[in-house]
């Protein structure tokens, strides 16, 4: 079967006429795949089918082609859609600031309306036990007061709704919280992302401005990785590219950051640190995939892998494409010397 004609099964509508068309041709999907309809597959299939984003979608699509659509592999997708979405469809700190001003005064709202309920139902009371003609009196207490109960009443059912609300609105915040977290996290490896990455970078080379001290940057890319997709499938490539960054993260520690930024592709930030030791932890890093080897299932021989990299040091002020430019320079120098290396701009 050819990868790039997809059989009839995995066949898009062109044109979905209607929503129910559209959660018709999912629906049938799921069953034809064997999948629980649940909200995670629908989802992503129902981005397949209306390609609000043809990138995602077309990715959709391969791994349906090339039968490694499952729930972790849409689990994945899953997290890319709500990243998208919060990330480009509702910019999340407006989002935010909207919901502190909505609870701001909501909270605003039942203080006054308390501290006034307790005002009025004192007053009441004081008024009641003083002297008064008794025309006046019975004004009060058959007219007025029923009415000031009535309007007390109304006012504490308000009350414990807006406190429903409330409360509903604190959980929202958390789980805008919660997502916006998730959104600059590689699901597949548990390291940021490229958008946690470059907002990293950007804070990283901010404060090194501050403190007049530069950082390194590290751009790691694994040797021959479609070898592995080819050979061994993508889930071992996925279950490769874990590792790797376990491996990565094992040689990294206080504040350095290292982050998922490609397919392959592995960027590590080391604040305060000297291009000799930045090369140095390279290096390690380097060394240390190449030493140890990975067993999987189907194979009978434990798999090795190599990584090539490129190291440069932030020079205050520059823009950080130029920053970025100079290691995957020096990162395509070491691939072309012979790969599991690391170059240094030095040697640009
Ligand atoms: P080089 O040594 O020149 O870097 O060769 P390479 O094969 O590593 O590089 P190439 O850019 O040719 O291929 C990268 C491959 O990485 C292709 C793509 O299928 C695979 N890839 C990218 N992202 C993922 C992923 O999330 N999971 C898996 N399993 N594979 C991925
Ligand atoms: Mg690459
Ligand atoms: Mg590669």
């Amino acid at each position: 079967m050819s990868l790039s004609t997809p059989p009839p099964l995995f066949k898009r509508y062109q044109t979905p006429s209607s929503s129910t068309d559209i959660t018709q041709q999912v629906l049938s999907t799921l069953t034809d795949l064997g999948l629980e309809s649940n909200p995670i597959h629908f989802s992503v299939l129902y981005e397949w089918v209306i390609q609000c984003d043809p990138f995602l979608s077309n990715e959709i699509e391969q791994a349906l082609t090339e039968q490694h659509y499952s729930d972790q592999t849409a689990e994945i997708f899953y997290m890319d859609l709500i990243a998208q979405f919060l990330g480009l469809h509702i910019p999340s700190e407006e989002v935010e600031h909207l919901l502190n001003g909505l609870q701001s005064r909501l909270d605003d709202w039942q203080n006054t309306t308390q501290n006034q309920s307790k005002a009025i139902k004192k007053g009441m009371a004081q008024l009641l036990s003083s002297p008064m003609p008794e025309q006046s009196k019975h004004t009060l207490s058959r007219q007025l007061l029923p009415l000031i109960q009535a309007i007390l009443a109304n006012t504490a059912q308000l009350q414990k709704a807006v406190g429903a609300s409330s409360f509903e609105i604190r959980r929202l915040k958390q789980a805008l919280k919660e997502a916006h977290a998730l959104s600059r996290v590689d699901e597949l490896t548990k390291l940021a992302n490229r958008k946690g990455f470059n907002e990293t970078l950007n804070l990283m080379a901010q404060e090194a401005l501050q403190l007049q001290a530069s950082f390194a940057f590290i751009m790691l890319d694994i040797d021959y990785f479609k070898k592995i997709n080819d050979a061994f499938g993508h889930p071992t490539g996925d279950s490769t590219l874990r590792y790797i960054a376990k491996l990565i993260k094992s040689e990294i520690k206080g504040k350095d950051f290292a982050a998922r930024i490609g397919g392959e592709e592995f960027a590590i930030l080391l604040p305060k640190t000297t291009y000799q030791n930045a090369l140095q932890v390279a290096d390690n890093i380097r060394l240390n995939i190449a030493s140890k080897s990975l067993k999987v299932k189907t194979h009978q021989s434990a798999l090795s892998f190599s990584v090539s990299g490129g190291v440069a040091m932030y020079q205050m002020n520059e823009p950080i494409d130029r920053l970025i430019s100079r290691a995957d320079q020096a990162l395509y120098l070491a691939k072309n010397s012979g790969r599991n290396r690391i170059k240094g701009e030095g040697s640009l």
